[in-house]
């Protein structure tokens, strides 16, 4: 049973409609997939129709942006970004949707301010990158990478994306501020009857590298808060932390997941079904959630 529970559509910053996607799913041979777009539910009903049309399972999901702040044993405070997948919350949490608003709306702010950085050294206007943001989407680089794109700058998303954004150089990079701390939405995820695994836990270039002490710390004060578990066969996820990981999750008996991460075919290299979660993890999943049940 071929089971990928991360996936965005175009109400994110996935290339293809929520249709399109379920039917590449059913075509890669998955059985069940999770719609996961970007701090947004709108695609779930939509979602829910085109598995239905294509006889495969559907798992409603989110990936919550959110934002981690950390104080090293120096005493020195680190913030950055972790994305946080919430599988089967309430969509009707009233609590959860307004923390979803407030980032949508602090997404556009901050990628007008990325396009201001951008525009000052390229030739581009925010209509371009209004073409690559259909009604409802929540905003992200990839449409300005799009319209870079578009305006034939680079020949595709991830040329933009290691040019402009690189790890590491800030220079057209804005943070997103607007958006709920990491332990803070682990807690908001499991009081509105979601499910918290990290998405692509210290992926490549934000985790420490091979042999650098990892993180302890950190994943102990979010497990404490609730978390669920972590997404480790992921393309993102180096061999060396997919070895940690798993040993933690062991050690708490926390769940373990295997993804995509699919942004439709000319968004990533990402393929449906590339990686896959075991029935078992998925069962536990459905167990521990109270707040919307799956489609299966
Ligand atoms: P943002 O949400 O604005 O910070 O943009 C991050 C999004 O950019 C991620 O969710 C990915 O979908 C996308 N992304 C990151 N790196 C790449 C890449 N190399 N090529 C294409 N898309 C990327
Ligand atoms: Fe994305
Ligand atoms: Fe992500
Ligand atoms: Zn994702």
């Amino acid at each position: 049973m071929k089971i990928d529970l991360h996936a965005h559509s175009n109400c994110s910053d996935g290339k293809e409609s929520v249709e399109e996607v379920f039917r590449q799913a059913k075509l890669a041979g998955v059985d069940v997939l999770a719609l996961t777009d970007h701090d947004t539910t709108h695609g779930w009903p939509l979602a829910a129709a085109a598995a239905k049309a294509e006889g495969i399972g559907f798992v409603p999901g989110i990936e919550i942006t959110t934002r981690a702040h950390v104080t090293s044993p120096d005493g020195k405070l680190t913030k950055f970004g972790v994305h946080m997948l919430a599988y089967l919350p309430d969509p009707n949490h009233e609590e959860l949707q307004t923390v979803l608003r407030d980032s949508v709306a602090s997404r556009e702010i901050r990628l007008r301010a990325i396009f201001e950085k951008i525009r000052a050294d390229y030739d581009l206007d925010w209509s371009d990158v209004e073409m690559f943001l259909p009604d409802g989407a929540t905003f992200g680089r990839p449409a300005v990478a799009d319209a870079m794109v578009h305006r034939g700058h680079f020949d595709n998303r991830d040329a933009v994306f290691e040019e402009l954004w690189p790890d590491g150089v800030d220079r057209y990079y804005v943070p997103n501020r607007g958006v709920p701390d990491t332990v803070e939405s682990i807690r908001l995820i499991r009081r509105a009857g979601g499910v918290p695994i990290i998405a692509h836990p210290l992926s490549r270039g934000k985790g420490p590298e091979e042999g650098e002490p990892m993180p302890r710390e950190h994943f102990e004060e979010m497990i404490a808060a609730g978390l669920g578990g972590f997404e480790i066969d992921h393309r993102e996820v180096p061999p060396h932390a997919q070895k940690w990981l798993r040993e933690l999750a062991a050690e708490f008996d926390l769940i373990v997941t295997g993804s995509s991460d699919y942004h439709g075919l000319t968004g990533k290299e990402n393929r449906l079904g590339e990686n896959t979660t075991s029935k078992e993890m998925l069962d536990r999943i459905i167990a521990q959630a109270t707040g919307t049940s799956p489609q299966l």
